[in-house]
């Protein structure tokens, strides 16, 4: 299923995976029926999750937004991981609009991980790889 070296990737903390899990658990997705957790890790090694949060008007909010949202809210600015859990085999890779909020306060040293329904890890990114030449908070400091 998924292309990863287990030589070079470790596996993913169980105790995360576990988190991940109880968050997508919380998902509000009776639209979608798309349940996906997240859970970013500050610069500080807080961790703050999040799940999707849907509304009959379909404009609703993603697992990555709802964690960040919640790490800003906190007071912190800088992501250090990311985690993304969604609910079947397939790569449920972050949205363009959740990779520019990851790109907001991403650095090259952030790693994006996806994960499948049951933990595994199926890929790593940097957010240069997610959102190349991407316009981000420096573009506007001229
Ligand atoms: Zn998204």
């Amino acid at each position: 299923m998924s292309n990863i070296d287990p030589d070079t990737v470790p596996g993913i903390d169980p105790s995360i995976v576990a988190a991940l899990i109880a968050a997508r658990g919380n998902a509000y997705a009776p639209y979608s029926r798309h349940p996906v957790g997240a859970m970013v890790e500050s610069e500080s090694g807080a961790r703050f999750f999040g799940a999707n949060v849907e509304v009959a008007h379909y404009k609703g909010l993603c697992a990555e937004a709802s964690a960040i949202a919640a790490m800003v809210s906190a007071g912190e600015r800088r992501l250090y991981s990311v985690y993304v859990i969604g609910p079947g085999e397939h790569l449920c890779s972050p949205c363009g609009d959740c990779r520019q909020r990851i790109r907001e306060f991403a650095d090259e040293n952030t790693r994006i991980q996806v994960l499948d329904a049951e933990g595994s890890l199926l890929k790593r990114y940097t957010i240069n790889e997610l959102l190349p030449d991407a316009f981000g908070p420096e573009n506007l400091s001229y």
